[in-house]
């Protein structure tokens, strides 16, 4: 596409934490010229340190940019990074957020800022840290104007999915997410179960993978940071608990009666309260492991 944006084009990528930094990376090494930015020192100086360009304050960072990427805990601090930047953008800048935003917010952020002559395209991930450094990622797009921004997205991700209208894309994560967070508390309750009856752990996650059980927890998550208590993958459980709250939201708002959603919401939200803040998600254990027995 002739108006594709290509490298070496200024792209900023605000939010460098545990996405946004590796995503940053990617850019970079696809040829863009990219600068971050964070509101955390910490953030930025570990970006710079890896050999990032970062910027010490949002107008700078964005001040050349033809696009701007969000990596941002929810869409609330997205609205307020657009805020924050709206008076420095460059006429003609794309905003892509790649948070997991709530889609209802994503679409009224959406119409403000398409109103006002800005584009602005939801595109989430999914693949977690690990896909992020490799820049494979999954990565769900809703919205106008997809084309002239392909070729960062796949600079990023492996598999880059159309999903429809502005806010479908977060809508796609948040249903993505609840499915994953209740695949987790199914394998950790076997897990429980199956111990205390006997069950060798490592054999319990050998048999589920070889079976009908088999999730992307049981894969991916079981032995390695589970069974292992390594429980570092890079994905924090707020983040998870927020997800799952989105996606039981969107279903109270479309009427929509979803009794497993409406517990693993509560449940999340329940493990986020009680761990630690920086508690990682596949800790969801630990959170069980207090629970009054029966
Ligand atoms: P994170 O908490 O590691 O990073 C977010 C960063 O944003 C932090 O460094 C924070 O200081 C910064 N920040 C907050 N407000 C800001 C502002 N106004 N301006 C600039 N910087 C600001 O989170 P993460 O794990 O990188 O996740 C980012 C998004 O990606 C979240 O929406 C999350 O749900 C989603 N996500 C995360 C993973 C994962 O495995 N970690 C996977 C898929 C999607």
């Amino acid at each position: 596409m002739s108006n594709a944006i290509v490298p070496p084009a200024p792209v900023a990528v605000i939010g460098l934490g545990n996405m946004g930094a590796p995503m940053g990376a990617c850019l970079s090494k696809a040829g863009y010229v990219v600068t971050g930015f964070d509101l955390l020192q910490s953030a930025r100086e570990r970006f710079a340190a890896a050999g990032g360009r970062v910027a010490n304050d949002m107008a700078t960072a964005i001040a050349a940019a033809e696009v701007v990427i969000m990596l941002l805990p929810n869409g609330r601090i997205v609205r307020d990074a657009v805020s924050a930047m709206r008076p420095h953008l460059r006429p003609g800048t794309i905003l892509i957020d790649m948070s997991s935003s709530d889609p209802i917010g994503t679409r009224s952020l959406g119409e403000e800022l398409i109103a006002a002559g800005i584009a602005f395209i939801d595109a989430p991930v999914s693949g977690g840290v690990r896909r992020a450094v490799t820049g494979t990622l999954a990565i769900m797009v809703g919205g106008e104007g997809i084309d002239r921004v392909e070729p960062l997205l796949s600079a990023m991700g492996k598999s880059i999915f159309r999903t429809g209208a502005l806010g479908s894309g977060h809508a796609m994560k948040a249903l993505n997410n609840y499915v994953s967070a209740a695949g987790l508390v199914a394998a950790v309750e076997a897990l429980r179960i199956g111990r205390k009856f006997g069950l060798d752990s490592a054999l319990m996650a050998d048999i589920l993978n070889a079976s009908s059980g088999k999730n992307n927890t049981t894969e991916l998550k079981l032995k390695q940071f589970i069974i292992s208590e390594t429980f570092d993958d890079g994905f924090p459980l707020r983040l998870m608990a927020k997800d799952v709250r989105t996606a039981d939201d969107m279903a109270h708002a479309l009427g929509i009666a979803t009794p497993l959603a409406d517990l693993c919401a509560g449940l999340w939200e329940a493990a986020a309260r009680e761990l630690a803040e920086r508690a990682n998600h596949t800790e969801m254990i630990r959170y069980m492991e207090r629970l009054p027995k029966p």
